[in-house]
């Protein structure tokens, strides 16, 4: 017996329950809704990836420092310089955790 209220779907009016704002499909169909880069044509292949990357739709691949962005940014630039396009898998390494698990240096803010 679940105490959960049912409620239906602002989306598709499917009854589900629990605390979500759309059933499952929804939630899910939302979740891989890609984001509208099609718009941004005229903006650098990198600083599309870099934007995917900021506007992840899962926080936790998102960076979740602000010294995680700034490492990347030379790539990004350099990337740009080159005309060279990136591998969205390149920003990507907190995905994964397994490569830089135990690797964290201390925070330096001292760069130039
Ligand atoms: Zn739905």
């Amino acid at each position: 017996m679940s105490t959960e209220p049912q409620r239906s779907c602002p989306s598709c009016g499917d009854e589900f329950s629990g605390a979500m704002e759309f059933c499952p499909v929804c939630m899910l169909r939302h979740q891989h809704a890609p984001l509208p880069l099609e718009r941004l044509k005229d903006v650098p292949q990198p600083v599309v990836v870099l934007l995917e990357k900021l506007l992840e739709k899962d926080p936790t691949q998102r960076f979740q420092t602000p010294n995680e962005l700034l490492q990347e940014i030379p790539t990004i630039t350099g990337a740009i310089d080159a005309r060279r396009r990136i591998a969205r898998q390149s920003l990507q390494k907190t995905s994964s955790g397994a490569s830089r698990v135990g690797t964290r240096k201390p925070m330096s803010i001292t760069q130039a």
